[in-house]
């Protein structure tokens, strides 16, 4: 079944990701509306839109995420779908409900697709009946004290408590014995009631070395489903992806054919529709499903870099009700990509660094690819998360790919402001790295040395 191409979407985000999602839009010949909050006005993903509309004061409440004021923007503008990128709307299930009610196309899942994968207890139960391996743990919910001290040590110690409602890496805590955990359950209750409003917990084994390994997938809600490899992004502080690769170091072509299989098969069974993100932990050979993301990634240009497929514009051809036009045979993996998240923030403390850009050299040449929204004589804005691009680097080995990637960070000129690309020039010349020797601890305990 093919649907009517959209005429006008509404992108309702901002930074690097908006611009990123117009260029889709403008290569299918659809226009574009960009909403802005008053300390956006001068961002170049209004400058570059079709049709712009002010939807607030900077706070994001008030503006990015406020679900009245972006209807009322679709009105004024008569769009008749609206993309919501990454963070900020994309996983709000009663956004993607609300817009449905107005005969807005949410480009997206649906929003019991949404709701289901938003609760982790849920989205593990619904995963592992469709055949993806989960971390051994408890079944559902932790109700009482001996339930899980019976769980916990059936699954044997460390084991997690984590908060079903959880994000961010809040509500987890690690327990190493048996004396410490009801007074660790406890505190994760305490801090999910806190932070969720939601105190269910639940435990799982503790992983002590694994890799982050995520699948991405494509339906098209119509029974279809595929997968477009893996990405390793294990190199992680806090909890927040720093560098990400394609094709993970340690996976062999059987081990991605058959996780990629079993994913896409069950995605097809729980007829998903769009862009979807499986992340997995990998230890000793295992994959151990531990969340699934409904929406696209900050790191989806990496896969895109290998396989030729613009995501982007997958999404809102599948979103206008449109079939697959790929299928799992013609999907091919070509080389390695890498990206570095180049954030406005000093390089060792992590501490943003907003402010006027004066001077903005970007890198180029074959292989390269730069996603960002600032430019030079722009002003980053202290209010919203500070990733000001995306150095996106491809090659036909992964050497190549570090060789090309070494060369482009010693382009990059940014003057004014603190950004990332000091640690990545340090990152790119340790043996680890440039051996692909490295777990979700490598960077911490890198950072740590004095
Ligand atoms: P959140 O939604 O809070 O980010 P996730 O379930 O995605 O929570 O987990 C966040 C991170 O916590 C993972 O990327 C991983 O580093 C760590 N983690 C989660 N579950 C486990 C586990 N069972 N063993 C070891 N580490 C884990």
């Amino acid at each position: 079944m093919t649907g009517a191409m959209f005429d006008k979407v509404l992108i309702a985000n901002r930074g690097e990701i908006a611009l990123r999602i117009q260029r889709a839009c403008k290569e299918l010949g659809i226009s574009t509306v960009a909403v802005h909050s008053t300390a956006d006005a001068e961002a170049m993903h209004v400058r570059l839109a079709d049709e712009s509309v002010c939807i607030g004061p900077p706070q994001a409440s008030d503006s990015y995420l406020n679900i009245p004021r972006l209807l009322a923007a679709c009105e004024i503008t008569g769009a008749d779908a609206v993309h919501p990128g990454y963070g900020f709307l994309s996983e709000n299930a009663r956004f993607a409900e609300i817009l449905e009610d107005h005969n807005i196309t949410f480009i997206g899942p649906t929003s019991e697709h949404i709701r289901i994968m938003g609760d982790k207890i849920a989205a593990k139960e619904t995963v592992q009946k469709l055949g993806i391996p989960v971390v051994p743990g408890s079944e559902g919910g932790i109700t009482n004290e001996k339930q899980a001290i019976k769980v916990a040590g059936e699954i044997g110690y460390p084991v997690l408590v984590k908060a079903a409602s959880g994000g961010g890496g809040r509500g987890m805590k690690v327990v190493t014995k048996e004396s410490d955990l009801l007074s660790s359950m406890a505190a994760a209750r305490s801090e999910a009631k806190a932070a969720f409003g939601d105190d269910t917990v639940y435990i799982e084994k503790f992983l002590t070395k694994p890799r982050h390994i995520e699948i991405q997938v494509f339906g098209d809600g119509q029974g279809n489903a595929i997968h477009l490899g893996e990405r390793d992004c294990s190199l992680q502080r806090r909890h927040q992806k720093v560098l990400e690769e394609a094709p993970s170091p340690s996976l062999n072509a059987d081990s991605r054919k058959k996780i990629g299989e079993t994913v896409a098969k069950a995605m097809s069974e729980l007829n998903y529709r769009g862009a979807g993100t499986i992340e997995f932990l990998y230890e000793d050979g295992e994959f151990y499903f531990i969340e699934m993301n409904t929406r696209l990634q900050v790191e989806h240009p990496v896969t895109e870099m290998i396989t030729g497929i613009d995501l982007v514009l997958e999404q809102i051809r599948v979103a206008s009700g449109s079939q697959l036009t790929i299928s799992q045979s013609d999907v091919t993996f070509s080389g390695h990509a890498i990206e570095c998240r180049i954030n406005a923030e000093n390089p060792r403390t992590f501490r943003p660094s907003p402010g006027r850009i004066t001077y903005w050299h970007p890198p180029g040449g074959l292989g390269v690819r730069v996603d960002s929204g600032v430019y030079q004589g722009y002003n980053i804005p202290p209010y919203y998360d500070s990733l000001i691009g995306k150095l996106i680097v491809h090659g036909k080995t992964r050497n190549e790919c570090l060789m090309r990637l070494k060369r482009a960070l010693s382009e990059f000129v940014i003057d004014g402001i603190e950004t990332t690309i000091p640690l990545f020039n340090e990152l790119i010349r340790q043996p680890d790295i440039a051996n692909g020797m490295y777990d979700i601890h490598w960077l911490e305990r890198f950072l740590g040395k004095p």
